[in-house]
């Protein structure tokens, strides 16, 4: 029996699904929120060759009429050229205004599919039918879509809550272990934010969460997503000046840095460029006094227990310390000239602060 975990936010409230083999019920799971039986997916190639079939032939069997779209896998699909293409076919369709997009696939697919559906006919429903453990515990929760242009990653899109999300724990057993940690380092995220029962949890279960078991999946999804939702309902607009959803940007400051850095070519995957971050944010915090070293060697002794990436040394790749500073005092999160960080008062301790000296984020570089 999946697992039921209710999103209750101002304009919207649906159901997180979190379970095995959803995707071969998903006709089942979802013919009562669908406002009608008609659904255009979208996914990429990679995951349509291992789920889209199954997908199929659970819409057939409820009698939901579906097209599929498939866009070729990686970021680069988050773009104008893939949006107007999926966008050209919807309309070439027919569609109408109760016609709902299903997202299959990880975050990639989950933005993009997400934008397409918050702007066509100003707002079609949409379903997220995540595959990768990042997607299931962080971008399928919270209403965020959208794509990348020249300008930077994410700078168009909207918020658009789905219907429901079927969190498959099945499908992650074809992910790449690689995708698997960096899936990981959200859910540490979590913990290390506002939930440090969770992070208890993480440094007891983390092997078997990295192993696929399904069950310890479950749970895992299930305590990050409920993590995020209370986050995401308290702020769900990201309007709140400090704390809030910013807090959801623990150890991604530096994190992006390191990402963009390498041109966001796949060499660091986002969670990864998030398990260094978190432990510099941890070493920041330490620096500038606000945290116990203890809370600093949990954090590093977890990461390093389960061989995710801890520090910038652990990367085969060169980086200069003037550059991912340029990176971090251009990020889109500085307000003021100063720089802005989550930083952490100890384990589920996260705050904002808009006033870190630069030459502290050097050191904590550089160390
Ligand atoms: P992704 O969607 O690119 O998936 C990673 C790779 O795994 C892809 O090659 C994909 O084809 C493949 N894949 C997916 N499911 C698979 C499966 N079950 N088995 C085997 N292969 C599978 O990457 P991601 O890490 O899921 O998502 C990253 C994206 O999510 C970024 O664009 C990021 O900006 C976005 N994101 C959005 C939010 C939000 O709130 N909207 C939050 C965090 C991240
Ligand atoms: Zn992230």
């Amino acid at each position: 029996r999946p697992v039921r975990l209710p999103v209750a936010l101002d304009h919207a409230a649906y159901d997180v699904v979190i379970g095995t083999n959803l995707i071969s019920r998903a006709g089942a799971l979802l013919a009562p929120v669908l406002p009608q039986k008609k659904v255009i997916i979208i996914t990429d190639e990679t995951v349509a060759a291992l789920y889209l079939p199954a997908l199929e032939d659970s819409l057939r069997e409820t009698g939901i009429a579906f097209r599929a779209l498939t866009v070729p896998p990686g970021e680069q699909s988050k773009s104008l050229k893939t949006y107007e293409h999926l966008v050209d076919a919807i309309l070439e369709e027919g569609v109408e205004r109760r016609t709902t997009i299903i997202a299959l696939g990880g975050g990639v697919v989950g933005d993009l599919a997400g934008f397409v559906a918050a702007s066509t006919l100003r707002g079609l429903p949409f379903v997220q039918i995540p595959t990768t453990l990042l997607s299931q515990v962080d971008s399928s929760v919270g209403g965020k879509t959208g794509i990348n242009t020249r300008w930077g990653k994410n700078l168009l899109g909207a918020f658009h809550q789905p219907l429901c999300v079927l969190a498959d724990v099945s499908a992650l057993s074809t992910l790449p272990q690689r995708e698997l940690i960096a899936g990981y380092a959200e859910i540490v995220k979590s913990g290390l934010i506002g939930d440090p029962e969770l992070f208890a949890w993480c440094e007891k279960n983390g092997d078997s969460v990295l192993a696929a078991d399904p069950d310890t999946l479950t749970e895992a999804v299930r305590q990050a997503c409920a993590f995020k939702a209370r986050v995401v309902a308290a702020d769900e607009r990201e309007a709140q000046a400090s704390g809030g959803r910013a807090l959801l940007n623990l150890g991604h400051t530096f994190g992006h840095a390191l990402e963009a850095e390498l041109g966001y070519d796949g060499r660091l995957l986002h969670g990864e460029g998030v398990s260094i971050g978190l432990k510099l944010a941890f070493a920041l915090s330490v620096k500038l006094g606000v945290c116990a070293p203890e809370d600093l060697a949990r954090v590093e002794a977890h990461l390093r227990a389960l061989k995710m990436p801890a520090s910038i040394g652990d990367l085969p790749y060169c980086f200069r310390v003037a550059d991912l500073m340029a990176h971090m005092q251009r990020d889109k999160k500085m307000q003021d000239g100063r720089l802005s960080f989550v930083l952490a008062h100890g384990i589920g301790k996260a705050f904002t602060s808009r006033d870190v000296p630069a030459e502290m984020v050097r050191d904590v570089l550089i160390e």
